[in-house]
């Protein structure tokens, strides 16, 4: 019997040269193929009549090719009509052109006499109706005719090698000779009306309009539903872990908060509460820190780990970046050491093939400050009770891992300035406790955001002086992205000396990623200390870094940036008294960075910017596969389908949750999946 698992290199009858074109789509097995969906449908039964006006949606038609045509123009370009004439034609009927631009290998397929279907937008263009680049496919009347046409016909991501046609046709047997049997169940019954084979096979190959829709939906709910068992596996894994109560009297917090020069949010204080809970409980805390950029989690870290060193145990505090590390060094070692904390900073060079760990501060620390280089620690830690990872959304669930599975569990704190949408919240982090600073501190002055032309570069220019000559400082973020190409650090320096230029005699420095840890703390440094007044940058100032003083953040090519990104960086300015600016240079008139600069114009709040961004995107990047160690959706949509993943999130938890059988095979095989990812080993409890 054929499995889902099997190889289809097994398959005798599969043409040997297709193997690699379909490993080249990520289908190596019959489940890969199976669950290879498509992307839409076409009603073949019946098809439209051809139309005599535009559309703007496209449609699908049929028709027989009666003239081809290959023309020139502008020289070197060339243009290929299809002429289709519909098949019954009658008076009213006028033909319909399709047209390709530029792709000869079109040409070689279409000739006179030939059926064709067709998907496209009809445009008018002069007397004509035309239809730019359609979809397109050759009726050949082979026996497999009925696989193709006739009915509501499934169209696939193809590839090249791989024709529509051939990957139909491949899919079509496979679920011919697929027995029901092998297809195993994955929803609960109470959860599912009908079988996963039955959807399976209605969702390539619909009999109805409806049947699609409902076979969609059970696809869409098992595909939710497995990832909603892996994170309440990951709770339920946590929940077992053998923890420790990392809470002290709080003496050392109170001193703390004293000499804080003022006074904690309701939010802040609201957050301290609930991590001192969590800190007192014997139960591992796993909990997400949400604040918008400038909302003052790193306070509330530091209040958390003041808990922890009271109570006798070691503090870690990774960031994603050199410099942010740098920084809260030297945030803790003003706060801390007043009250007798030590501290290090453990650092490493950038590649992790010359690991050089550099190691600063005390032997036997309370505190220790470091980035990705935690993760390979030579350092062992002592007693540790507690891990506080910053900017979370930079490292990835397996990273989180090697840092906090170790035995006895420490206490976690994941904080981000990445407001996720609450739907997300739910999915990606399922697995963690949610706290929020929902309050920006007081007295922060106000950020007003404009979007400008390049050709307004004068004036604003004009604006920048007089900013720097009230004693305020600015960033400038120039638009390279990629930061690994020589070309780049040439790049970046011409663009120095052009602001240098420009700004005279205010003093300019640049930074960017291929500047050496030591240089870029001390330009850091003399930035912070007022001694440079620009600061050129590449985004590697995006997350964390504050100074007050900075009041103008001019982001050039702002159309390069997504919206998070944007916000990111405006983060950076309104930190102090003084109102601050942000000015988003682009030269693109689309539609689309229009809105996403307006976004900003409008709001600063990160949620907001956050929804409008995930309603312009799609939450594609936010739930990135390594990030969240799930797996990628092949078919849900996390926006539109958020009832199914209700529905599926009640199922998992039911499972997990009050279940008492927590031997079931499900069960155990998310389980192993966790534990497999957290680089531990799979030990079966009874
Ligand atoms: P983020 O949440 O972006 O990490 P930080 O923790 O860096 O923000 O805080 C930003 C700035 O706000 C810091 O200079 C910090 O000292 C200050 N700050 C934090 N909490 C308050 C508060 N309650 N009132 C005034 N300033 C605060
Ligand atoms: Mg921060």
């Amino acid at each position: 019997m054929l499995e889902l698992s099997q190889p289809l290199a097994e398959l005798e009858w599969l043409p040997r040269a297709k193997l690699i074109p379909l490993r080249r789509l990520g289908i190596e097995t019959v489940r890969d193929l199976i669950t290879h969906f498509p992307r839409r449908h076409e009603d073949r039964r019946e098809f439209a009549r051809f139309p005599r006006e535009e559309s703007d949606q496209p449609i699908c038609l049929c028709g027989e090719v009666v003239k081809t045509q290959l023309r020139r123009f502008g020289g070197w370009k060339k243009i290929f009509e299809a002429t289709l004439q519909e098949a019954d034609a009658n008076a009213l009927s006028q033909p319909i052109v399709c047209r390709w631009f530029n792709l000869h290998y079109v040409q070689k397929m279409i000739a006179t006499g030939q059926r064709l279907v067709v998907f496209g937008k009809p445009k008018l263009r002069g007397q004509r109706i035309c239809i730019d680049h359609p979809e397109f496919e050759v009726i050949e009347n082979d026996d497999e005719i009925s696989i193709h046409f006739r009915r509501i016909t499934p169209i696939y991501p193809a590839t090249e090698g791989l024709s529509q046609r051939v990957l139909r046709s491949l899919i079509y047997r496979i679920l011919e000779e697929l027995n029901d049997l092998a297809i195993e169940e994955v929803l609960p019954d109470e959860f599912r009306a009908g079988t996963r084979a039955q959807a399976l096979r209605q969702i390539h190959f619909p009999e109805r309009a409806k049947a699609l829709t409902a076979a969609r939906e059970h696809l869409v709910l098992t595909e939710f539903f497995e990832m909603q068992m892996l994170i309440a596996a990951r709770r339920f894994e946590s929940s077992i872990r053998t923890g420790a109560a990392h809470c002290g009297s709080g003496q050392l917090l109170d001193r703390f908060l004293r000499a804080l020069p003022f006074d904690l949010t309701n939010a802040q204080s609201r957050v301290i509460a609930e991590l001192r809970r969590d800190l007192r409980s014997h139960r591992p805390m796993n909990r997400l820190l949400q604040g918008d950029v400038g909302s003052g989690k790193t306070v509330v870290a530091i209040a958390a780990m003041l808990l922890a060193v009271e109570a006798g145990f070691q503090c870690a505090l990774m960031a994603p970046t050199q410099i942010l590390a740098d920084q809260h060094y030297a945030v803790l070692n003003r706060w801390l050491e007043p009250l007798g904390l030590k501290l290090a900073l453990r650092t490493a060079a950038r590649s992790e093939e010359s690991f050089l760990p550099l190691i600063t501060g005390e032997e036997d620390p309370d505190v220790i400050v470091g980035t990705h280089a935690l993760l390979y620690e030579t350092v062992s830690f002592q007693n540790l009770g507690l891990v506080v990872i910053d900017e979370q959304h930079k490292f990835g669930v397996v990273q989180r891992a090697r840092l906090t599975s170790r035995e006895p569990a420490p206490d976690v704190l994941v904080m981000t300035a990445t407001p996720i949408p609450r739907t997300l919240t739910m999915t990606i982090y399922g697995d963690l406790d949610v706290s929020m600073i929902d309050e920006m501190p007081r007295g922060r002055g106000k950020i007003v955001t404009a979007a400008r032309d390049n050709s307004k570069l004068p004036e604003v220019l004009i604006f920048l002086r007089r900013e720097l000559e009230a004693g305020r400082q600015a960033y400038v973020i120039y638009p390279l992205i990629e930061e690994s190409e020589k070309l780049d650090v040439k790049a970046a320096t011409t663009e120095y000396e052009l602001w240098t230029e420009r700004l005279r005699p205010f003093r300019c420095e640049l930074l960017h990623g291929r500047i050496s840890p030591p240089e870029k703390q001390a330009i850091m440094e003399r930035f912070r200390r007022g001694e440079t007044s620009i600061l050129i940058s590449t985004t590697v100032i995006e997350v964390g870094v504050d100074i007050p003083n900075a009041t103008v953040m001019l982001i050039e090519n702002a159309e390069r940036f997504g919206l998070a990104q944007l916000h990111q960086l405006r983060g950076r300015i309104g930190r102090g008294e003084h109102k601050s600016y942000c000015i988003l240079l682009s030269n693109d008139p689309s539609e689309e960075t229009r809105a996403k600069l307006a976004v900003l114009e409008k709001t600063s709040n990160g949620f907001e910017v956050a929804e409008a961004d995930w309603e312009q995107r799609g939450p594609g990047d936010l739930l990135g596969t390594a990030q969240s160690g799930l797996p990628a959706l092949k078919l849900g949509n996390l926006k539109s389908d958020v009832a199914l993943m209700r529905k599926a999130r009640t199922a998992a938890m039911q499972i997990f949750e009050d279940d008492p059988r927590l031997e079931a095979p499900q069960n155990q095989r998310f389980r192993q999946l966790v534990v497999e990812q957290q680089g531990r080993t799979f030990s079966h409890i009874s």
